[in-house]
Order: structure tokens, then C-alpha cells, then sequence
């Protein structure tokens, strides 16, 4: 699938499909989403969010406690520490912070940067409902 918003190749996340069989995949440019599936078999796509607001604060028994690490995609952070039990925490990973890491605060910013302007506005990506059956 190609990404929406910057036309490159997007991966598809290798998460057990659920009962709606959603899949999501995201781009490895700009880290745009989308959800595809569910019970309306829709579209779905997370619009922009601003970097304080868009990345949650990974969490693995690996990653030291001081340093706040964002949850990028495919059990990694943003700056590219892999750890097989990382999950993303419920808490906002805040670039501004003290202890966040400064190189995930560096690939944070070039990724925000790669969202074209015309693409952050809450109305460029919206949710397409497709027909029952259609594909
Ligand atoms: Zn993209
Ligand atoms: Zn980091």
C-alpha cells in the first residue's frame, strides 16, 4: 500500500489480526497510519498531530529508566533501539523534556518535517467507508 500522504511504500504491521481483522500499516518516510478493515471495512487515517501529541513513550524492561525513548514502529524506538518486549506506554513520549532522548527528539523532527503541509490540516486524511464486499 502506498502512503496518502508522501507516496511512498508503506509496511504493514505483523500484529495478530483482531476480530475485525484490522491491519494497519504505516509509512516508513513520514510515519503516517492507516487502518484497514474493521467492521464497516473503512479506511481509516489518523490525521496530523503535532510532536508532542503524536508519539507515545516506549516502555521495555532493556531501556534505561532515566532516558524517554519514543515508540516508533515495529518494536523500535525512534532512533532505532530495537528490544523485543517494547510496547508503547500510555503516556505521551514530550520532545521538550529533560530526559528525552535526544536523538529520538532529532528523528522526531525530520519526520515531522516530511508531512507536507497541505497534509496536516484534521481534514486531509479522511476515513473512506467501503462497500460490504467491495475490495
Ligand atoms: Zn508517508
Ligand atoms: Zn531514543
Amino acid at each position: 500500500m502506498k502512503c496518502d500522504v508522501c507516496g511512498r511504500a508503506m509496511r504493514r504491521w505483523s500484529v495478530p489480526p483482531t476480530a475485525q481483522e484490522e491491519k494497519i500499516w504505516s509509512c516508513s518516510w513520514c510515519h503516517a497510519a492507516t487502518h484497514v478493515g474493521g467492521e464497516w471495512f473503512e479506511i481509516a487515517r489518523p490525521s496530523y498531530l503535532p510532536m508532542e501529541m503524536r508519539w507515545e513513550r516506549a516502555a521495555a524492561d532493556g531501556l534505561p529508566a532515566d532516558v524517554s525513548h519514543a515508540f516508533g514502529i515495529f518494536d523500535m524506538t525512534l532512533c532505532g533501539i530495537q528490544e523485543d518486549d517494547m510496547s508503547p506506554s500510555d503516556c505521551w513520549w514530550l520532545p521538550e523534556r529533560e530526559n528525552a532522548c535526544g536523538a529520538c527528539r532529532e528523528a522526531a523532527l525530520v519526520i515531522d518535517e516530511r508531512w507536507p503541509q497541505a497534509m496536516r490540516g484534521e481534514e486531509a486524511r479522511v476515513s473512506v467507508a467501503r462497500r460490504p464486499g467491495a475490495r
